[in-house]
């Protein structure tokens, strides 16, 4: 009997030792679902801030101001469907702003980040997301990380976002905020993945995107880019001359016989155009501008 039972040790150690080992960590890093996020009340102010008690990382005094910038972009349809609402009222946008802006954090602005560049008004990264039309499994590429508002903004919408920066330090400062952050408590920005370098080129391993967001101006739409957007893809981007360009809306579509069509669209139907700052190259190349569909 007790023979028995050593042997039956035996073969279960051999067993556990020839067994496939654990398998390897998936490629994709951990992800935050989405879907796991409470949508805050938004008929009237009150029943928000009663609503955003049981978060306590959200600064009470500013909320009021979120509020009214959320109805703001409410009416002037910026927000098209309640995800998009609900993005923006659990977005802290005081902590991608400087110290020196944060009175200005929900002002119709666009403000200062440092280095030259500058975060979009609420207005314009709600009705370019909206646009987007983000689902949770959507892979999305952001070229233009800058203060990191936007990317937080897609961290409540996908549980794949994938940010470009251009200027070093201004991406180190922004990832040393989402690690703070992420410390702090809000779980939802391990979404979000960033990388230093020039986004005309993408981030070719990370793809194909289902949705990419340009948050800086060309005269052209990056064929790297293009590429790397999946069949039924989106892109967001602004394209045109320094100060002027239209919000074009692009959609490649893969028909059944396998042909690719690349539709645009002006996201504001003629009605406005934007102006953000140029999509630069690397330290002193200037400005791209050139090959590309515009
Ligand atoms: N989405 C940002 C907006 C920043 S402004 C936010 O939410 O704050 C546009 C950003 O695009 C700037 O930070 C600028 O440095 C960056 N940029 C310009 N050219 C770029 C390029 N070739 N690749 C990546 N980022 C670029």
């Amino acid at each position: 009997m007790k023979r028995s039972i050593s042997l039956w040790v035996l073969t279960l150690c051999g067993a556990l030792l020839l067994a496939p080992a654990t398998p390897v960590a998936a490629e994709e890093p951990v992800s935050f679902d989405v879907a796991s996020l409470p949508m805050p009340a938004v008929q009237d102010k009150a029943r928000f801030m009663a609503s955003m008690e049981p978060l306590p990382l959200h600064d009470k005094k500013m909320l009021p101001l979120r509020y009214e910038r959320f109805q703001a972009l409410k009416n002037n349809k910026d927000l098209w469907r309640d995800k998009e609402s609900q993005a923006f009222l659990l977005t802290s946008r005081e902590e991608f702003v400087l110290p020196q802006n944060l009175k200005r954090t929900y002002d119709h602005a666009f403000l200062d980040i440092g280095y030259g560049v500058t975060i979009s008004g609420p207005h314009l990264v709600m009705r370019m997301t909206s646009a987007l039309d983000v689902q949770p499994e959507d892979r999305v590429l952001e070229v233009g990380t800058g203060s990191g508002y936007q990317s937080a903004i897609l961290a409540h919408l996908s549980n794949h976002v994938y940010t470009v920066e251009i200027i070093e330090p201004l991406h180190q400062r922004t990832r040393e905020l989402y690690t703070k952050l992420i410390d702090k408590g809000y779980g939802e920005y391990v979404n979000v993945h960033l990388k230093s370098g020039d986004g005309y080129y993408g981030w070719e391993e990370m793809g194909p995107f289902n949705k990419i967001i340009v948050t800086c101006a060309i005269d052209h739409i990056p064929p790297p880019l293009l590429k790397q957007l999946a069949p039924n893809g989106v892109m967001v981007i602004p394209v045109g001359p320094p100060g002027k360009q239209t919000l074009l809306e692009v959609r490649k579509e893969v028909n059944t016989d396998g042909k690719t069509t690349i539709t645009r669209k002006d996201v504001y139907n003629g009605r406005k155009s934007v102006s953000f700052v140029p999509f630069t190259k690397k330290e002193g190349g200037g400005t791209w501008s050139g090959k590309g569909l515009q």
